[in-house]
């Protein structure tokens, strides 16, 4: 057995997958986007409405009524954390604050009784899905290209990248230290951690940077999990590498070390143990961040979205690809937060996301895989309203922006509902990407206030359009 190769070992475990799955029909769903793309909460909404059978017209099954019941179910996988949704919606409904963001995986397990629509499926009847919800940062998606490459040249492109004009104000300090160390040197703890830390701290500010751009690999240096500290995650790239071999207890050797370290045991089992098993995926973007920002970081979502589809391209020899390509049959591309901005802009937005998915999947070589992009809030924080300005009436949204936003010189308390004239995206997402003068007016606004009937029922978290996420997911499986 230890000849087996890896692609051998995930085409067994698919097979044997495959045998249990036609006893108790599973769907594994995996819901990745980069850090605040919205996945806590899409998750958390789409759960809550599942439980207590929110406003899901688009969502075929429930809307004629074939959804019995839904309920939570233990997880099959052990080892993995539990996607804390219970913490999730006290945090929306009882505080009105959103929910802490996803840090590393997590999973759970919703199981779904319905009627089948179909007279053949009837006698079978109830059927039974159960629904396993995988939840992990994006950022780890970006690590697979490094497996195909070794130090020297992921040295090399790393010090490309951070010297272009956008990230080189940035990546300064980092490249200051690097180009002061000599990789032949006898590698020294301390150089080795200042090093890593200085470019850690790069990654970190390209992220947290008004620019908003995306995240450059490796994935784990944003989103630690429970590796923070270890010394897989103490290396960094090193500049001008000639293509020689490093010389034995040299810094370089060592950070060369650390760097195929996290390869194997970081990277390869990540997608071994979880991407390769996944059957659909949905992944978030935050579109309107970007948008907002300009051009420059409309661009860099695009290459983050190529990087991340490119993980699910099918049929390419080597590495894992192929078969973690071959079993997901559908994936959504998201652009949520839709409630930022005015109904009349959906389509817009949407057509910016069909657009920008387009063509990451062109780029990507995605093929085989149903590929579908949509516009969504996952919670609609706001609602809608008309103001009087002049002889005209402007379309506005209305909610409560967060503590601390501000606008037009105004701040937020956090407490009051105020009217926002959100702006208008542009008509052809072509002027997107040729100018920067669309800037949308963007706050953060609370989650909502969610009402109670007279009943005393807590109604379900309301939204936009999550029910054709859900229909494009889930829909044919519960037919
Ligand atoms: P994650 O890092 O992908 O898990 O991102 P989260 O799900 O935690 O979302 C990050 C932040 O984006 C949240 O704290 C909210 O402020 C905002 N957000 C996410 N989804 C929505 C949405 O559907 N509507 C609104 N208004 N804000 C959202």
């Amino acid at each position: 057995l230890t000849t087996f190769t890896d692609d051998a070992l995930i085409a067994l475990d698919t097979l044997a997958g495959h045998a249990t799955g036609l006893v108790n029909p599973t769907l594994r769903l995996g819901v990745t986007g980069l850090s605040r793309a919205g996945k806590t909460v899409f998750i958390t909404s789409l759960v809550h409405n599942l439980l207590h059978g929110g406003r899901l017209p688009l969502f075929e099954a429930q809307k004629s009524g074939r959804i019995a019941r839904a309920y939570m179910e233990h997880q099959p996988d052990d080892t993995v954390p539990r996607f804390l949704y219970e913490d999730h919606v006290a945090a929306l409904l009882r505080r009105r604050i959103w929910p802490d963001s996803t840090r590393a995986i997590s999973e759970m397990r919703l199981t779904i009784e319905y009627e089948s629509a179909s007279g053949w499926g009837r006698m079978f009847s109830p059927g039974r899905l159960a629904l396993d919800i995988v939840d992990y940062p994006g950022e780890w998606l970006l690590d697979l290209p490094l497996l195909a490459k070794d130090f020297t040249q992921f040295s090399r492109e790393a010090h490309e990248l951070s010297a272009l004009p956008v990230r080189s104000d940035l990546s300064a300090e980092w490249r200051a230290l690097a180009a002061n160390v000599d990789p032949d040197a006898p590698a020294d703890e301390v150089a080795a951690r200042e090093l890593a830390e200085a470019f850690a701290n790069y990654l970190r500010a390209c992220k947290d940077d008004s620019r908003a751009l995306s995240t450059l690999p490796p994935g784990r240096f944003l989103m630690p999990g429970d590796l923070e500290g270890s010394p897989a995650l103490t290396f960094s790239p090193l500049p001008d590498l000639p293509d020689t071999k490093s010389k034995p207890g040299s810094l370089r050797a060592v950070m060369e070390r650390r760097y195929e370290a996290y390869k194997t045991h970081v990277v390869r089992p990540f997608f071994r143990e979880h991407v390769a098993k996944l059957d659909r995926q949905i992944v978030l973007i935050d579109a309107m961040q970007a948008i907002n920002s300009g051009p420059d970081a409309v661009q860099d979502l695009e290459r983050a979205l190529t990087e991340i589809l490119a993980c699910f391209r099918q049929g390419r020899t080597g590495f894992l690809t192929g078969l973690v390509a071959r079993k997901i049959d559908r994936i959504l591309i998201a652009a949520t937060k839709a409630d930022h901005i005015h109904h009349e802009s959906h389509d817009r937005l949407q057509a910016i996301v069909r657009r920008l998915a387009a063509r990451a999947a062109e780029r990507a070589s995605l093929s085989g895989a149903e590929v579908e992009a949509l516009a969504m809030a996952a919670i609609r924080a706001t609602r809608e309203g008309t103001v009087k300005h002049g002889s005209d009436s402007l379309p506005v949204i209305i909610g409560t922006p967060l503590a601390g936003e501000t606008i037009d010189g105004e701040t937020f308390d956090g407490e009051t509902e105020t009217a926002i004239f959100p702006g208008d995206l542009p008509a052809s997402p072509d002027d997107l990407l040729a100018s920067s003068n669309n800037q949308i007016r963007f706050v953060r606004f609370r989650p909502p206030k969610l009402e109670q009937t007279a009943e005393g029922v807590t109604l379900s978290l309301p939204h936009i359009r999550l029910d054709r996420a859900m229909q494009f997911l889930l829909g044919d499986r519960l037919a």
